[in-house]
């Protein structure tokens, strides 16, 4: 049996910050790929290839890093990798798996993205850890779609988030749960991924312009709304409380927006709705505006749907379908 070709590309991250010259300056991207894949010894049971294609922290990870490494990617692919590897900050990790779910044209070639929580510094680093796991979730022909593992999870890109800032277990896949587990170095699936819809195709993508992100909140005239579409956004997803709902002012925002509004749930669970509340603000006035709904994708995963649909021109239609058939689940 020929062995899995498993294609690795650091990005940067805790799992690559070590202590530079003075301590207390803190910890800076230095490891390479080739680092990281040192710690786990020889030894390994799929054969590794791998790039350092940035050394960043993800908190400044943009489309030009992200559009590289699905190219380095789909390079790797056409020369026999039988998945793909990337590992990064955790802070904007979920984001990362987003856009490869989105992305990445080979169905049968899973993505795995993963980073650490402790440096390479701290006692009991989960860097090593995670990477091995991520090796082998990679190696594993039943492994589709675009995969989060992290701390013996393997999450969905489509419902894993962040959820802890500090732990180990620092990512979590509620309220579907996580598609499985690694334990002795093989993969326990319980529930095989939903379909993916069809990969977006990036040829020719213009990111230019700028796609912001609004929290919802009690006193919100809609005046900061107003000065972001005045600024020229191409698009804006709010974060709305609880179902789907904006305060009155920025529902009169809303109503004369010139470009695409999303509306997804702030809650961090459970869907946005469609029809059942109707003062001016509530779901279904804000659908009657033009409003997209983006369903049980989240806003930071909504922001990132929508910035690729802009920068491969979707129309409002086209926005509105995407929405639906990504974010709504089965309804
Ligand atoms: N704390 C972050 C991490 O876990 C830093 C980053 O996201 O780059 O890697």
């Amino acid at each position: 049996m020929t062995r899995p070709l498993i294609a690795v590309a650091a990005l940067g991250g805790t799992i690559s910050m070590t202590p530079g010259g003075r301590i207390e300056d803190g910890v800076v991207p230095r490891l390479t790929a080739a680092d990281l894949l040192g710690e786990l010894g020889a030894d390994l049971p799929m054969d590794v290839r791998a790039a350092t294609l940035a050394g960043i922290s993800s908190a400044s990870m943009d489309y030009a890093t992200l559009a590289r490494c699905l190219v380095w990617g789909a390079e790797q692919v056409a020369d026999g990798a039988t998945g793909l590897v990337v590992v990064q900050g955790t802070d904007t990790l979920e984001e990362t798996a987003y856009f490869f779910e989105l992305a990445w044209p080979h169905d049968d070639v899973p993505v795995v993205v993963t980073g650490a929580m402790r440096n390479p510094s701290l006692p009991s680093a989960d860097g090593p850890a995670n990477l091995l796991a991520s090796l082998t979730v990679a190696a594993d022909p039943r492994s589709r779609g675009s995969l989060v593992v992290f701390n013996d999870d393997v999450h969905a890109a489509r419902w894993v988030r962040k959820s802890h800032s500090s732990h180990l277990e620092a990512f979590s896949s509620a309220p579907a749960g996580p598609l499985g587990l690694v334990a002795e170095g093989s993969v326990h699936y319980f529930h095989p991924p939903l379909p993916r819809p069809p990969a977006l195709p990036l040829a020719d993508a213009d990111f230019s312009g700028l796609v912001p992100l609004l929290e919802a909140g009690i006193a919100d005239s809609g005046e900061l709304l107003s000065l972001v579409l005045a600024g020229g956004a191409r698009g804006v997803v709010v974060a709305a409380s609880g179902v789907g709902h904006v305060s009155t002012g920025t529902a009169d925002v809303i109503a004369a927006a010139k470009v695409p509004v999303v509306i997804a749930s702030r809650t961090g669970a459970g869907p946005t709705f469609r029809g059942t509340y109707g003062f001016h603000g509530s779901e279904s006035s804000l659908i009657r505006m033009g409003a997209t709904m983006a369903g049980w994708l989240c806003p930071r995963k909504s922001r990132v749907l929508l910035q690729l649909l802009l920068a491969t021109g979707a129309s409002r239609s086209r926005i509105e379908a995407e929405f639906r058939l990504r974010g709504d689940l089965d309804r």
